[in-house]
């Protein structure tokens, strides 16, 4: 009995009223499946953590905690935003599970594969991927500007699993090394891949949001991408040094030209090219400026050393019969 592993499934959510008992369900029904399967423990368990929603999130998962023994929730302060939720719900876990999925709580990704993804623990992966088919429930834009992304992260050296989102398991001892990861602005999907261990990827394909609608606006993705940027590579800052270099050489000519005909009488209004170089070089050092000021703005986000989230209530530390707080 001992040498089933005890899997933690956790879930981070952000106003997600419409679609947690739903997934509630849902889950505990394959946790019950992957128990009678003898996959895993009986005492595994599904971590639901609160991001700071406003709506009854909360008052969901307390409820079911409470009549499930098998539903055990964290409740965050505040919002501390997708990944933070997720890190609090996996750190949490570590503790006291030999593997831990995470998973959307929208539930578009395929709960069937939970069980691949659990055999491939058996196998031995430490890493499962949980990789998306196709992409035709998203739409154009979303298609396209994750394209864009994979394609310039490829560029820039940083390994990624295209298509693959937050929806992935992983063993005690890679979740250890995860957490080890101070930062405070943890790019996982970058981080993961650049941990090592045996890894596997298993397929599906992404359904649409259960109900609700997405928590992830245009803005809210610019900002991960650039993050993601950020976070990994200075080639940014190298482009634009190398930009600024060769607009210096280009000057160099410019001027000597200049001098040329101004020493040859042929002065000429120059008005188009005053106008033309100021909004080039101005383009160019906001820019630099700008790029630069990204990377101070990291420095100073990681010295802070704050903490990436707080942790309000943890239900998963008291027994059933008392409600402690951390
Ligand atoms: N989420 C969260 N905190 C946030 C935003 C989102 O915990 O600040 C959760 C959300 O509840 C969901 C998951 O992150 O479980 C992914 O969000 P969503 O499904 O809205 O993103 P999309 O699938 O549209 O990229
Ligand atoms: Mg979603």
């Amino acid at each position: 009995m001992n040498h089933y592993p005890k899997l933690t499934i956790v879930v981070p959510c952000y106003n997600e009223e419409e679609v947690l008992p739903d997934t509630m369900k849902q889950l505990a029904e394959v946790l019950e499946s992957l128990a009678n399967s003898n996959l895993i423990r009986e005492d595994s368990t599904l971590l639901f953590v609160d991001d700071g929603s406003r709506d009854r999130t909360w008052e969901i998962i307390e409820t079911a905690s409470a009549q499930n023994p098998h539903v055990k929730g964290v409740k965050l302060s505040r919002n501390a935003g997708h990944q933070n939720a997720l890190l609090a719900g996996l750190s949490v876990a570590s503790e006291r599970s030999d593997c831990v999925i995470s998973i959307d709580a929208d539930l578009q990704d395929d709960i069937r594969v939970i069980r691949t993804f659990v055999e491939k623990y058996w196998q031995g992966y430490d890493i499962v991927y949980g990789v998306r088919d196709s992409r035709k429930t998203d739409t154009w834009f979303k298609r396209t500007t994750a394209e864009g992304f994979y394609w310039v992260m490829g560029k820039l050296g940083i390994q990624l699993i295209p298509n693959h989102a937050d929806f992935r398991l992983m063993s005690k001892r890679a979740l250890e090394e995860l957490l080890n990861y101070k930062e405070t602005n943890l790019f996982l999907r970058g981080i993961i891949p650049l941990l090592g261990f045996p890894s596997a990827k298993v397929y599906y394909d992404r359904k649409e949001r259960l109900a609700g609608e997405s928590k992830y606006p245009l803005k809210k993705m610019l900002a991960f991408a650039l993050d993601g940027i950020t976070s990994f590579s200075i080639a940014p800052i190298r482009f634009v040094t190398a930009l600024g270099f060769i607009t210096f050489i280009l000057s160099a000519v410019v001027g000597i030209y200049a001098i040329v005909q101004e020493l040859m009488g042929r002065t000429v209004s120059g008005w188009t090219s005053l106008i033309l170089s100021i909004w080039l070089l101005g383009g160019l050092e906001l820019m630099a400026v700008g790029l630069i000021g990204e990377y101070i703005g990291k420095i100073f986000k990681e010295v802070k050393r704050r903490p990436r989230y707080t942790i309000e209530t943890n239900l998963y530390k008291t027994s059933r019969s008392s409600f402690a707080s951390r």
